[in-house]
């Protein structure tokens, strides 16, 4: 047994300092970010923000809006290849095709990817670290030459650099922040986000790689936060739950809006998608109930809208910058926002 006794931080243990600036609006503010990616000739020029690969958020309704926003969608892994057929060709680019590391993912995979021209594969599993992962992530980069190819998730560098050798452009980085997952409390198992995303950052910068911050956003000066430690990416899927593009009911508790959100290892999830949960795993998921925030379009403008004036505040004319000029101060006591969209 070891003890690291270094800090990890997460979003809410700090603070961006505000820095001397010449910018006097945030209409000065680019948000776009033009990438090119390690393993492929893809260029992809748009505002690194995806929406989550959950049943709930990852839908064709949310891909159509976020696009016009120049964002974009993981589509759920269950989507019918038909759906896809149906969606027009700018909102295909924008989206991603996710994929867990079954047989029956990849064949699935190999079957949407030859009806659909869609150039992003979006590979999915709880846990990144076990070997059969990087074999999988090899045997589809070469199945896939073409494809720009993130794979997660994970929470430490030298990891990140395995993935990324093994054909990952993008790595995803997360291991229980986000806001349905359990596996903090059922196994313990975990890394303060934001620590996760600075060290993963360096090691895929290093190799050329990019990473996506995948989890745990409550409010968009997490994103912010998210982005100026390093992310590329950023994933979301509680900050786009609840709206009309969204996936599932409206439903009234006590006479206020609701849907239903939940987890992608969750009991829920697993009696929706495979009858009924295997014996020997334990639910790494939970379901809640989310206020009804209306359309998506707003969360996106308020989101969008924090961003470009944390880059005011620190002096970065264009979101490339913002990493650079942060400087984090860490803070002794909890914040806990509210976030009223
Ligand atoms: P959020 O933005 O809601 O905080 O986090 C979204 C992320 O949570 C997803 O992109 C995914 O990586 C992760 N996630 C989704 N469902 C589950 C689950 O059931 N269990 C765990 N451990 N993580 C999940």
């Amino acid at each position: 047994m070891r003890i690291e006794e270094d800090i990890k931080l997460d979003f809410k243990d700090v603070l961006l300092r505000p820095k001397r600036s010449v910018l006097r609006s945030r209409s000065e503010v680019d948000l776009e970010r033009h990438y090119k990616f390690l393993h492929n000739q893809h260029l992809w020029h748009g505002i690194p923000i995806i929406a989550a690969n959950m049943d709930h958020t990852g839908t064709f309704a949310m891909a159509k809006e976020l696009t016009k926003h120049k964002l974009l969608t993981a589509i759920d892994k269950f989507a019918p290849i038909d759906e896809w057929q149906k969606q027009t060709k700018t909102v295909v680019k924008h989206s991603w095709v996710s994929a867990g590391s079954s047989d029956d993912d990849f064949n699935r995979l190999k079957a949407t990817m030859k009806q659909v021209d869609c150039p992003f594969i979006c590979l999915d599993i709880a846990n990144g670290y076990s070997e059969h992962f990087a074999t999988f992530v090899k045997k589809t980069r070469a199945a896939f030459p073409d494809k720009v190819i993130m794979a997660g998730n994970v929470v430490t560098g030298e990891i990140v650099e395995q993935l990324i050798l093994s054909g990952a452009d993008i790595v995803k980085v997360g291991i229980g922040p986000g806001s349905v997952c359990t596996t903090r409390i059922k196994t313990g198992v975990g890394y303060p986000q934001l620590s996760a995303i600075i060290e993963c950052a360096d090691a895929a910068h290093g190799l050329k790689g990019h990473v996506c911050a995948d989890g745990g956003c409550t409010v968009p000066g997490d994103v912010v936060k998210a982005f100026a430690a390093g992310a590329d990416f950023i994933m979301l899927g509680h900050m786009f739950a609840g709206h009309d593009e969204c996936a599932g009911e409206l439903f009234e508790l006590d006479g206020k809006p609701y849907m239903r959100f939940y987890g992608m290892s969750s009991k829920e999830s697993m009696e929706k998608h495979h009858g009924s949960m295997a014996e020997y795993r334990a639910s790494e998921g939970r379901s809640v109930n989310v206020p009804y925030h209306g359309p998506a379009r707003d969360t996106v403008l308020d989101i969008l809208g924090g961003l470009r004036s944390a880059c005011t505040y620190v002096g970065a004319a264009r979101l490339k910058e913002l990493a650079k000029r942060a400087t984090f101060i860490r803070v002794t006591q909890q914040i806990n926002p509210i976030y009223e969209h």
